[in-house]
């Protein structure tokens, strides 16, 4: 008889948006007459900007010419999206990247997941609590991560760095040595961010441990502050202990599109085996990539008129950020982000816990939030509210907050 990868049974079920779903089921057909307003999820409202439209729009054209006909696209991306990428992410901000170490993939959530298979199963992994849960779960099925405590939430090899009002929502270095640590700044889902000298700590501690940080910068457009860096590799020695990730669908709309890259060094090395020739060949087996359509798609983002287009739409969340975080300060709440991110952190009312303050939320102003304790144990106590809604659901459900 077969047998099947175990792991995967020791995943806890989708509690988190599964229970929300359900809970926002009953409220509304309890009360069919009530408008709900979704500020809960990560997903995007606003259309995609007319640049990546007639991007799309020329790249299915040429696709229907014999001469400019596009199969199968490079393992690792085609050389105008990778080298508009090395120019505006990393040449422009005098980091030292080149486009042949650029991977074009379908997201930022796939290589967050596929990227711990390039490591043993030995290496502990080191987690910011709360988190995005992709990287735990992407590595309980690789089965690195070893038992799970239903009690706690917690796993028992992995090491939980905790991230509270009292630490400013950054974590501190890891007293047990880790082998990866995942870092994502701007954060998801407290809105934290990272100054460049804080980020360069990390950079140390891994060159001097022997670790590999994963840098997530799905939400680096976000960022309206001098001194939070874009990359991690504007930080000094990066390019000996870290990948980033990067994604097309909180700047640009690609949330239905996919498109993402991660960037491994060529610096980057095991003794002397190189994480970027084992990062190719998966690529080149189990290729995650984007077609050309959206590839060109993607080089479009990088246009002149595509930055200023994008920078509005980016511009749009962050007044729903605005609303959001004053309304709420406004009305007495403690509340964190949504300065260089587009997610608001709160402090829950009183001792609520954050189930509670959902229902409430629900319940009395007709508001979808999640709860800071679905992204791990250290997120009891606080709330996400996203500013991806549209602006005017965003002034109406901060209304009426405001109004209980
Ligand atoms: N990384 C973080 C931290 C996220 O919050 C998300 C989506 O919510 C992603 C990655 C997913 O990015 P993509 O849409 O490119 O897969």
């Amino acid at each position: 008889m077969f047998k099947i990868n175990d792991n995967y049974l020791k995943l806890p079920g989708s509690y988190l948006f599964s229970t929300i779903g359900k809970k926002v089921a009953a409220y509304s057909a309890a009360h069919p007459e009530k408008e709900i307003i979704r500020l809960g999820i990560g997903d995007v409202t606003q259309p995609l900007a007319p640049v990546i439209v007639e991007a799309l729009k020329k790249a299915v054209e040429e696709m229907g010419v014999q001469e400019t006909f596009h199969g199968y696209a490079p393992d690792l991306g085609y050389e105008f999206l990778r080298n508009a990428i090395a120019e505006n992410d990393y040449r422009a901000r005098g980091c030292e990247i080149a486009a042949d170490e650029i991977f074009v993939s379908d997201g930022a959530k796939s290589d967050s997941g596929n990227i711990q298979e390039i490591f043993s199963v030995d290496n502990k992994i080191a987690v910011c609590d709360p988190v995005y849960p992709v990287y735990v779960d992407s590595n309980v099925m690789a089965g690195r991560t070893g038992t799970y405590d239903p009690a706690t939430g917690t796993w028992s090899d992995v090491i939980y760095m905790p991230c509270t009002m009292e630490n400013g929502f950054s974590p501190e270095l890891p007293k047990k040595r880790p082998d990866l640590i995942y870092l994502c700044y701007p954060n998801n889902p407290t809105g934290a961010s990272i100054t460049k000298d804080a980020l360069q700590e990390w950079v140390n501690y891994a060159n001097r441990e022997g670790c590999v940080i994963i840098y997530d910068a799905a939400y680096e457009a976000y960022i309206a502050e001098e001194n939070v860096p874009h990359s991690i590799y504007e930080c000094e020695g990066a390019r000996t202990c870290a990948i980033e990730l990067h994604s097309f669908s909180k700047n640009a709309g690609f949330t239905g599109v996919r498109l993402g890259y991660t960037v491994v060094p060529r610096d980057l090395k095991c003794g002397d085996v190189s994480l970027h020739a084992l990062w190719a060949r998966r690529h080149g087996t189990k290729y995650n990539g984007a077609p050309y359509i959206v590839q060109r798609a993607g080089e479009a983002v990088y246009s002149d008129e595509g930055k200023r287009q994008l920078k509005a739409q980016v511009a749009y969340y962050m007044k729903n950020a605005q609303v959001i975080y004053e309304g709420l300060k406004e009305a007495g709440y403690t509340v964190f982000g949504g300065v260089n991110a587009p997610y608001i952190w709160l402090k829950t009312p009183g001792s609520m816990t954050s189930w509670e303050f959902f229902d409430r939320l629900l319940e009395t102003a007709g508001v979808v939030g999640t709860p800071g304790s679905g992204f791990g144990p250290s997120g009891e106590g606080y709330f996400r509210l996203t500013a991806f809604g549209t602006y005017e659901n965003t002034v109406k459900a901060i209304e009426r907050i405001k109004a209980l």
